[in-house]
């Protein structure tokens, strides 16, 4: 994952949602970013686990002050890959994540240089570096844009 987060207490890079490797420090991070990439693919979950860890995700990233996420699902027609992003795409369009999530792209509607992209990146600049590198989008990600913090409060 990209390093997005210093550690408060002794100043290392550290991730975003476990304690400091180098201080044990519990304390969340320095933000570097307000764009992360969260991968739900790691660790090859099962499909309610991918769902209930976005979840767990979205809660941490909010309350971090995180503005986007782009979410990588993978794709395919059959197997688990294709599954976690059937699932997210139904949770979305479900509102299930609604309290967190206020606006979504599928990465398919988003291919680099296009007017979708361009309205997208407008609003926030910080995803250029992620989504510069699909040039015929991707259907293995989406983009969330995230509730400011206090909105679902
Ligand atoms: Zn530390």
């Amino acid at each position: 994952m990209t390093q997005v987060a210093e550690c408060p207490e002794c100043g290392n890079p550290r991730p975003l949602f476990e304690q400091c490797p180098y201080c044990s420090s519990q304390e969340s991070p320095t933000l570097a970013l307000d764009t992360i990439e969260i991968n739900l693919k790691q660790g090859q979950p099962l499909v309610e686990e991918a769902i209930e860890s976005l979840g767990n995700y979205l809660r941490n990233a909010s309350e971090l002050g995180i503005k986007a996420i782009v979410l990588i699902h993978g794709y395919g027609s059959s197997g688990e890959g294709g599954n976690i992003k059937r699932a997210v795409h139904h949770a979305l369009e479900s509102n299930y994540f609604s309290d967190r999530v206020h606006e979504y792209y599928f990465g398919e509607t988003v291919p680099y240089g296009s007017h979708a992209y361009h309205a997208l990146i407008k609003k926030r600049p910080g995803l250029k570096a992620y989504l510069k590198r699909f040039k015929a989008g991707n259907s293995g990600i989406t983009v969330l844009l995230l509730n400011a913090p206090g909105v679902y409060a």
